[in-house]
């Protein structure tokens, strides 16, 4: 078993989730804090001491000439994961992270300016529902006040749990030091579809990160006895959100290159002999314009409206994020395909807090191949070989910039 995935099976055995499969690792949970308490053990083992800055962005700083920390190379990810998620989903990029020190320090690299690694809290957004809320929280892309008062499914606010995990509340927002500190950043992430597959090639150089947001429509209607209630008396929330379920699939297919899912749906209160009272549905929509993304959401809370008055409901939508289309730094992306000549330039569907962080810094991804194209599910794989030759194709990246002054 090659190095990375000897690091990976160490946390195997953490978050697994027995009735969806795969992995359940949200943030702040005991699961998650296991992997992170894997990875620190993981970096002091290589001499680097983690930190916690006040965001929960955990950080390791290997600085052999004692530089002063400004404009450092900085790699990492994430190590929370969606309900039942595949083992590789950030997990891969801290260990090829861990493993690049290695291949680096073996090549006897000696670097010009300090690397940073770094993890980041609650990037699927799993948990309180905005993805890469750590990076936005560091970038300020997010208020510190609007994200202390998100709710998790147990309707624990983020600054409770937060606190609970020992981070102080009144600490959180835009990091201006901590952003200065990151000359470049580089995320190696395994790939979430099938480009790779296709095209033949292992490692993959990242051109831009389709825009995306997530809206929550709740669809309000009458509870009531599901025996007692006449088909022509009812109100019943269900029935319409299902058609708008239907509907946001029409509407996305009428806009070419859309992507558009409804992958989370709650009935309130969820009993087999009870219409609901209310129904909550989160939309996911995806589309390399901007323009389109805000157009096919018009149009579904448009339907959704009328869709919800013909079953005599109402219906409410709330932007829960936003990130518009992120073009990765161009001059960056051509040095690291210089540094991998066979890397294909792809673009992704997927969020990433390298996105989020494009917009401060010099960024860029590595995407490692995926053989099923499949991820957020247990299907996600990634192979002995691959995950190893990510995790060199990450080094080298590494050394070429850590080599030549910021
Ligand atoms: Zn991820």
């Amino acid at each position: 078993m090659s190095e990375t995935s000897q690091l990976l099976a160490a946390i195997a055995g953490t978050g697994r989730d027995a009735v969806r499969g795969g992995y359940s690792r949200p943030v702040f949970a005991p699961a998650e804090r296991e992997l992170l308490d894997w990875c620190c053990a993981e970096l002091r083992r290589r001499g680097l001491e983690p930190e916690t800055d006040r965001n929960g962005v955990v950080w390791a700083w290997w600085n052999p000439g004692g530089a002063p920390l400004t404009g450092a190379v900085v790699t990492g990810s994430h190590l929370d994961s969606v309900p039942g998620g595949g083992a590789f989903d950030g997990p891969l990029g801290v260990a090829s992270a861990l493993r690049a020190v290695d291949l680096l320090r073996q090549r006897g690299v000696e670097p010009a300016r300090p690397l940073g690694l770094a993890v980041f809290p609650e990037e699927e957004g799993s948990r309180f529902g905005v993805a890469c809320l750590g990076s936005r929280l560091l970038t300020g892309a997010i208020s510190p006040e609007r994200a202390l008062a998100l709710t998790d499914p147990d309707g624990n606010t983020f600054a409770d749990v937060a606190r609970a995990a020992g981070l102080d509340p009144a600490g959180f927002g835009r990091d201006d030091e901590a952003l200065a500190r990151i000359g470049q950043f580089v995320e190696l992430h395994v790939e979430q579809g099938r480009g790779l597959v296709d095209l033949g090639a292992p490692v993959a150089v990242a051109g831009s990160i389709l825009g995306h947001g997530r809206w929550r429509f709740t669809v309000h209607g009458q509870g009531n006895h599901a025996g007692t209630t006449l088909l022509e008396d009812r109100r019943d929330p269900l029935l319409a959100a299902s058609r708008i379920v239907v509907a946001a699939r029409e509407v996305a297919a009428g806009h070419p290159g859309t992507r558009a899912t409804v992958g989370r749906f709650q009935p309130v209160p969820g009993g087999t002999n009870v219409i609901a009272s209310r129904v909550d549905l989160w939309l996911d929509v995806r589309h390399a314009q901007d323009a389109v993304t805000a157009a096919v959401v018009a149009e579904v809370s448009r339907r959704a409206a009328e869709l919800a008055a013909g079953e005599g409901c109402t219906v409410e939508v709330r932007e829960e994020s936003l990130s518009p289309t992120v073009e990765f730094d161009p001059a960056l992306a051509r040095r690291l395909r210089a540094v991998l000549p066979a890397a294909p330039l792809l673009p992704t569907g997927a969020g990433h807090d390298a996105g989020v962080l494009a917009a401060h810094v010099p960024t860029a991804m590595l995407f490692t191949r995926n053989p099923t194209g499949v991820s957020h599910s247990p299907e996600e794989h990634c192979t002995d070989e691959d995950a190893e030759l990510g995790s060199v194709a990450l080094a080298d990246v590494l050394q070429d910039l850590l080599l030549s002054p910021a």
